[in-house]
């Protein structure tokens, strides 16, 4: 793709055309209120959106009517389009003179393949922005009250990924993530969760250390589990949880389970008053 349309768009510029731009847009974590003023303008401003699975839809209502819009998404494991046929409508639309919008689930840049992507624009000549988006691990943290860090629990947070298939993937540490850091977030580790817990406990992490799942986080069909990690897997069995799902590990689950106790007793006490 690289040097042959880079030839297209020097020849585009040399004719005078204007190019149109590129913009990589975090659409936040599912609630669609959750999505930044200025992601919302490019949104507006689209000529021709290029979607992804975990964006809400009702989103795409704000784009003008003639704007065209496809979808891109990857259910795990099975693939729309492929990337690199993305990147390449995103740069062919871009050369005939377009606004393409790029929205994208969450932010970006986690987990999101937006730095590949401004790779291919910026090999490609096209001017390109990013907007960074609510990433689900913040949405879910806060719809769920899991504070990431917490005075006196935890200190760090790790944003990991669960998923191990893919070539070309880097490996994740868990031997050493497991002493090093307080919270641990997975993302897209549900398929795995045997296999991940099993990795967090030989490496040392407590059995009894406090963990959540947080299954579509921040929307009206959020559903979360906690347990034990040594009993995550087997309770994500019998919960059937799904995708998409975050797992958090760490003391801090236990606020979370401090303040649904707070919030029962307060419910207890303006009934009986
Ligand atoms: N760029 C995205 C992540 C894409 S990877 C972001 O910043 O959030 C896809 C994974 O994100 C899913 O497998 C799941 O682990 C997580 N995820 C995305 N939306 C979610 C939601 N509403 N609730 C829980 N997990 C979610």
């Amino acid at each position: 793709m690289g040097d042959k349309r880079y030839r297209e768009l020097k020849d585009y510029k040399a004719a005078g055309t204007n190019a149109g731009k590129v913009s990589i847009v975090g659409a936040g974590p599912g609630d669609p209120e959750l999505i930044t003023v200025k992601a919302l303008r490019r949104l507006e401003e689209a000529d021709l959106l290029l979607y992804d699975r975990l964006v809400n839809r009702k989103l795409l209502d704000y784009a003008k009517p003639e704007a065209v819009k496809i979808y891109c998404g990857k259910a795990p494991g099975r693939h729309t389009l492929p990337q690199e046929q993305i990147q390449a409508l995103m740069v062919q639309h871009a050369l005939s003179g377009k606004h393409v919008v790029r929205l994208k689930g969450g932010d970006p840049l986690v987990f999101g393949r937006g730095g590949e992507e401004a790779l291919a624009m910026a090999k490609a000549g096209i001017s390109y922005e990013i907007i960074p988006g609510i990433t689900s691990a913040l949405g879910a943290a806060a719809s769920g009250a899991i504070p990431l860090t917490h005075r006196g629990i935890s200190a760090s947070c790790a944003f990991v990924t669960g998923s191990r298939c893919g070539s070309g993937q880097r490996q994740v540490r868990w031997d050493l993530l497991a002493g090093a850091v307080d919270t641990l977030v997975i993302y897209m580790g549900v398929g795995e969760l045997a296999a991940l817990c099993g990795e967090m406990l030989r490496s040392g992490k407590a059995p009894d250390t406090p963990a959540a799942i947080i299954e579509r986080g921040t929307t009206a069909k959020q559903r979360i589990l906690t347990g034990r990690l040594d009993q995550l897997d087997k309770l994500a069995v019998s919960m059937q949880a799904e995708n998409p799902a975050l797992i958090v590990i760490g003391e801090v689950v236990r606020v979370r389970s401090e303040l649904l106790e707070l919030e029962a007793r307060m419910m207890e006490q303006t009934s009986s008053a």
